[in-house]
């Protein structure tokens, strides 16, 4: 038998879309499934944004379009970041990238190598780490902790970087925690960052849109200082309920820039040509399809929370962005993925366990509320009937 080279012994996964599968398996075979385990919006695309991709089919965008994407929708980004963050970026640092784990790859296999050290926030995305691991780099783990309402700690980051570390990961709004991280400490972060100059960073911004009460959204491209070494990773997935797109973008340094652009020739030569015009319209068009769904994942999260926080042995931080309530499970006398799994299997409720987004996650439940009311409400039911 073939076997690949190690490598791809060390990739790792997105146990979200195992749970997903699974779920869909229990559905299929007729029993009851209550989805809160994928990380998507349960909305449709807006429809303005699906004419224009029909629209770009007939008017003909069959063909290639430059690797880096058209340049109309480089600018309408470039526009986008000036008009919300306040910070001018030249259409020619951003790349149309084919999703936001397209940014992260490149950025992690341009810094990765065996002897570099990377940096990444635990609990978080589970790609990080596995991209980490596939390059070889050594991965350091940035503990997310509750009783920091789960945002990043300048100080515990910065107490990390050695004279190895190539890349810092940063991620706010954050999945799978729903922590934003206030303004006053990504300051420090940044402050901290000057004096290790060879540390370039990436800020997964994907979720900058969705921040609920009094939460800001601080963008690392706002630092005039870190400029020349951060990447921005942002998208469409989420803010325009688009995954299955496929549509993301970032923001690179002049001297990254054409690193990325050759990697873009070489793996997908470009976005698909109708969904560049659809991601145009997304950020040209309308925003109030953006706002409705905003309203409706705040009034989910305030139930999703006060629900939690009514079961025995469960308590919840408030989440202040992106769309999942990490419940504490510790008092119930269960782990994590024993309890996520059961809940699937036996209670027809889909959540993921929090190890899945790393060691720091046990103890933790991942729920998702890109679900409607009534589902959450009777998801939740569920649980409490199944830890009584
Ligand atoms: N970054 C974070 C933090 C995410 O949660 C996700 C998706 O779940 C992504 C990036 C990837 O987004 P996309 O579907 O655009 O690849």
């Amino acid at each position: 038998a073939l076997s690949p080279v190690a490598a791809f012994n060390r990739i790792g996964e997105e146990n979200a879309f195992a749970v997903l599968a699974r779920a869909g398996a229990l559905a299929a075979s007729g029993r009851d499934i209550i989805n809160l385990g994928i990380g998507q919006p349960d909305f449709p695309t807006p429809p303005n944004i699906v004419e224009a991709a029909v629209k770009a089919l007939y008017d003909g965008h069959h063909g290639y379009t430059p690797a880096v994407g058209i340049e109309p929708l480089r600018e309408a980004v470039a526009a986008d970041l000036l008009r919300r963050h306040g910070t001018e970026v030249s259409p020619a640092n951003v790349i149309i990238v084919p999703g936001g784990k397209i940014t992260m790859f490149a950025a992690i296999l341009m810094f990765g190598e065996p002897g570099a050290e990377i940096l990444y926030p635990d609990p978080g995305f589970p790609i990080y780490r596995s991209m980490i691991e596939f390059t070889g780099a050594t991965p350091v783990a940035i503990p997310i902790r509750e009783s920091n309402q789960f945002a990043f700690s300048a100080k515990e980051t910065l107490a990390l970087i050695t004279p190895k570390t190539r890349l810092l990961i940063i991620n706010s709004p954050a999945n799978p925690c729903g922590g934003v991280t206030p303004r006053e400490e990504i300051d420090k972060l940044v402050a901290g960052l000057l004096e290790h100059p060879q540390v370039a960073i990436m800020s997964d911004e994907i979720y900058d849109q969705m921040t609920y009460d009094d939460a800001e959204h601080v963008s690392l491209l706002s630092y005039p200082e870190i400029r020349d070494r951060l990447i921005l990773l942002n998208g469409w997935s989420k803010t325009y309920a688009m995954t299955g797109w496929r549509l993301g973008y970032s923001v690179w340094p002049d001297s990254l820039f054409n690193s990325v652009r050759k990697l873009a020739v070489n793996c997908w030569s470009c976005v698909n040509a109708p969904a560049q015009y659809a991601a145009m319209e997304a950020l040209t068009g309308p925003q109030d399809a953006v706002a409705s769904m905003m309203k409706a994942f705040d009034e989910r999260r305030r139930v999703v929370v006060e629900q939690l926080n009514s079961l025995d042995g469960v308590s919840c931080v408030t989440p202040k962005g992106a769309f999942y309530a990490f419940p504490n499970i510790k008092q119930t006398g269960w782990q994590s993925k024993p309890l996520a799994n059961a809940l699937l299997e036996e209670a027809g409720v889909a959540t993921v366990g929090g190890p899945d987004f790393g060691i720091h996650g046990e103890g933790y439940i991942r729920l998702s509320y890109a679900n409607s009311l009534e589902n959450i409400e009777s998801a939740i039911e569920r649980i409490r009937k199944f830890l009584q």
